[in-house]
């Protein structure tokens, strides 16, 4: 495991601001926190509470106006675009509701593309990778050819593919059933054993009840 700071992620003190016109939003005012390796955050809040954007601001795809943050020991923030784009490969999963696999790649590919951005020697082969999500029979499959359940798992064999650090998942079951959420969520928990961290952000009180600690936000503020 890559893991060797303390804290699998933190961030002190993240602002962000959108500007439209003379409107001003404060989507973050003021964030701080840290994920333990091993440790499962799941981060609840209202629409428009700032979630998205602060798993866009850890992720190194939006810069903070304010803050720090550092993902395995290493900052992220406060980088060059090609930096923070190496960390991110090298140390982050990212899943998304959808939009995870490249479309015109088979699922194979899709984590070959993924293994060849961090230009290193792999953990995991492809297969491996598929076969811990149960999709080895489709790795020659593009996304149009699998199911929702299907392409949940396949998203997560992507965020994976690595061994990041931390898995940021904003909304990752969103779009699931009851059963096939649970799947997903099993899966998730299976890699905190490794001592990876994982950051969910939901809706869902099954996902909640899985977490080790749940942040809640409120207009740009954690507040409890
Ligand atoms: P959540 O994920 O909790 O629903 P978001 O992080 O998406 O919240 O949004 C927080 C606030 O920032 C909202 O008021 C939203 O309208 C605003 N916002 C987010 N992204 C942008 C953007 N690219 N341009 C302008 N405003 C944005
Ligand atoms: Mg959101």
């Amino acid at each position: 495991m890559a893991v060797t700071a303390e804290n699998a992620l933190w961030c002190r003190d993240l602002y962000r601001f959108f500007r439209a016109g003379d409107e001003e939003t404060l989507a973050l005012r003021g964030v701080s926190l840290e994920i333990s390796r091993g440790e499962t955050v799941a981060i609840a809040g209202p629409s428009g509470s700032g979630k998205s954007t602060l798993l866009s601001c850890l992720a190194g795809l939006d810069e903070p106006a304010g803050g720090v943050v550092t993902v395995g020991g290493e900052q992220i923030s406060h980088r060059t675009e090609r930096r923070r784009a190496r960390i991110r490969s090298r140390r982050l999963g990212i899943l998304l509701q959808s939009g995870n696999l490249l479309a015109h790649l088979s699922l194979r590919d899709n984590i070959r593309l993924a293994q060849a951005a961090a230009r290193r020697r792999a953990a995991q082969a492809p297969d491996e990778l598929l076969e811990h999500v149960g999709l080895l029979h489709r790795a020659r499959a593009t996304a149009s050819e699998l199911s929702g359940g299907e392409l949940a798992r396949a998203g997560l064999a992507v965020a994976l593919s690595n061994d990041p650090d931390v898995l940021l998942a904003d909304e990752p079951t969103g779009e699931l059933d009851g059963a096939t959420e649970q799947i997903v969520l099993e899966l998730l928990r299976a890699r905190t054993v490794f001592g990876q961290g994982v950051l969910l952000v939901t809706h869902s009180p099954a996902v909640t009840r899985i977490a080790d600690r749940v942040i809640r936000m409120h207009d740009g503020r954690i507040v409890a």
